[in-house]
C-alpha cells in the first residue's frame, strides 16, 4: 500500500500479540471486515484489539516513521 508520514496510524493488537499500525480512516470500520496493517497484512476486524500494546511490528513501525505511537491518538 502507498503510504506517507503525514497520515494518521492506530495501533491494534492481533491475536498473536503484535501490535500493527492501521490507518485511521479504518477505525470506523471497513465495509469488507478486514482491516490492512501498514506491513501490508490484512487482519479480520473480529481479530482485533483495538488497543496497542507494548510489541510493536517492526515493520509497520517502518512504515509508520514515526519512532513511537501516540498515545493521544489512541481510543479508550
Ligand atoms: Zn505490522
Amino acid at each position: 500500500m502507498t503510504t506517507s508520514t503525514s497520515r494518521r496510524f492506530l495501533w491494534w493488537r492481533t491475536v498473536d500479540g503484535t501490535c500493527h499500525a492501521f490507518t485511521a480512516d479504518q477505525a470506523g470500520g471497513t465495509d469488507d471486515g478486514l482491516c490492512e496493517t501498514a506491513c501490508d497484512h490484512v487482519v479480520a476486524e473480529q481479530d482485533l484489539v483495538r488497543a496497542a500494546g507494548p510489541k510493536l511490528c517492526g515493520h509497520c513501525l517502518i512504515v509508520v516513521g514515526a519512532g513511537m505511537p501516540d498515545e493521544a491518538r489512541w481510543r479508550g
